[in-house]
């Protein structure tokens, strides 16, 4: 199963709702071989999608890009995504989740940090290097488009933009990626970066 994606499984013509969903990862294996072989069921693979969090749908910085720069911090490369974001334009959420974070970092700057439950996994979202601190409240849950706060340079950054990076949990151990703190490739979830 690629990354950014959920396989769900539906009755041949029937429409896809909470009923006729199956998560692939809720079943045992053998209950999932079983669901296949029956005649009016198919399997789809659908993606998970984000809402582009700021104005401008230009990427200035792909995820694993300048390795040597982000060694320094033991990182593989860059760790999440570059955004274009005009100084004070406003950043909204890419998914919906409880804010878990709102906090200025060295490196993040001011930044939130939410969290959510996406088919059975939980991923941890964050907004970085922002005006000032949002006026969101840790334990807050906020939903996909909300308003967090406003596009700036703060903390370890050299212009105006927003950069995003996204932890799913467990994913070190699973060996799904080589980052540290579960940070995985955001890339997929985002319609605009598809290939
Ligand atoms: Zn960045």
């Amino acid at each position: 199963m690629s990354d950014g994606h959920i396989i769900i499984v539906k009755k041949t013509g029937g429409a896809i709702d909470e009923d006729t969903i199956i998560i692939r990862e809720a079943l045992k294996p053998e209950l999932y071989a079983q669901i296949l072989e029956l005649a009016e069921t198919e399997v789809i693979s659908m993606p998970i999608t984000f809402l582009w969090p700021t104005h401008s749908k230009v990427l200035t910085q792909s995820f694993g890009n300048n390795p040597a720069y982000y060694g320094q911090w033991g990182l593989p490369g860059h760790e999440g995504l570059d955004m274009r974001a005009a100084m004070g334009s406003s950043i909204v959420a890419a998914w919906g989740g409880k804010v878990i974070g709102n906090y200025k970092g060295t490196a993040y700057g001011w930044t939130i940090k939410t969290e959510v439950e996406i088919r059975g996994d939980t991923y941890e979202m964050i907004y970085a290097h922002m005006e000032s601190q949002s006026k969101l409240s840790v334990g807050q849950v906020i939903q996909k488009g909300d308003f967090i706060g406003l596009a700036d340079s703060t903390g370890n950054s050299t212009g105006s933009h927003l950069h995003f990076t996204l932890k799913k949990r467990g994913a070190k151990a699973a060996g799904k990626t080589d980052y540290k703190n579960d940070i995985i490739d955001p890339t997929n979830y985002f319609e605009e970066l598809r290939d």
